[in-house]
């Protein structure tokens, strides 16, 4: 089974209005209309309007960074699926490693983030990855599959190939150390098992799982080369046009 080869930016809490529409701008002009590979950028949520705009008929989808999962209510602060939609997304970065360490995100929330974002018609794209002290002690494993059970508990098997991961070791998220090709292959292919015995082996074989933590255009052709790689979540390099271009390229 082929997966589309999917590479998102995750531009974070980064630049003013002016420079996100620039970057938008840029990379949609450089993909072109027919990119081989799937392309998503992530935006602050009060740029995604302006950024919608700017990718209008564009083949760069727009993703959010986060969801509250409820529909309208009393929720100071928050943004839900519904209203992601209405920005023009189609995606949905959930439980980034940011937000599980600064603002406690637990692998419940990521799993009712999960099911609102697909109630809401949105691509959830659910980060795990293990810290440095958790890979030094030999629980790679262990941390990440934890984290995939809980983050994906209840999640329909008919469901499931509309998910895609993220595997993002903390110790590589801009840090400037990426995992070698070997170490992510893995714990991709870990994953990839994983998810065989919570689905079943087809529907994981049509699960794409990407790799974050540093990727460059020089480190990204390795890394998507490997057979249980399907694609990249970019910080840092999402955040230049010619770097984050080079990484779609190489994908
Ligand atoms: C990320 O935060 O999702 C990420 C992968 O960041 P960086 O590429 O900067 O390591």
């Amino acid at each position: 089974m082929s997966r589309r080869t999917i590479i998102a930016g995750n531009w974070k809490m980064n630049m003013r209005a002016d420079t996100a529409a620039a970057l938008a701008k840029g990379v949609s002009e450089a993909v072109g209309e027919n990119p081989s590979v799937e392309v998503a950028v992530c935006p602050p949520s009060v740029y995604l309007h302006l950024v919608s705009d700017v990718l209008a008929g564009s083949a760069v989808g727009l993703g959010a960074q986060n969801l509250y999962p409820a529909g309208d209510g009393a929720y100071t602060g928050e943004v839900n699926a519904a209203m992601l939609s209405d920005c023009g997304c189609r995606y949905v970065i959930l439980g980034h490693s940011e937000r599980r360490a600064l603002m406690g995100e637990t692998d419940k929330q990521v799993s009712e983030k999960l099911a609102a974002a697909l109630a809401g018609n949105l691509v959830p794209i659910v980060c795990v990855g293990e810290t440095l002290e958790d890979r030094e002690a030999g629980k790679t494993e262990d941390v990440v599959g934890t984290q995939l059970r809980g983050s994906l508990e209840g999640l329909d098997e008919s469901r499931a190939t509309g998910v895609v991961i993220a595997y993002e070791p903390v110790w590589a998220i801009g840090t400037g150390k990426t995992a070698t090709p070997e170490q992510a292959e893995d714990v991709h292919a870990f994953i990839r098992n994983l998810l065989g015995e919570l689905f079943t082996p087809e529907v994981a074989s049509q699960m794409r799982i990407q790799y974050g933590g540093s990727v460059k255009p020089g480190n990204a052709e390795e890394l998507l080369g490997q057979p249980n790689i399907d694609g990249a979540l970019v910080g840092g390099a999402s955040l230049k046009v010619d770097d984050f271009v080079g990484i779609i390229k190489a994908g």
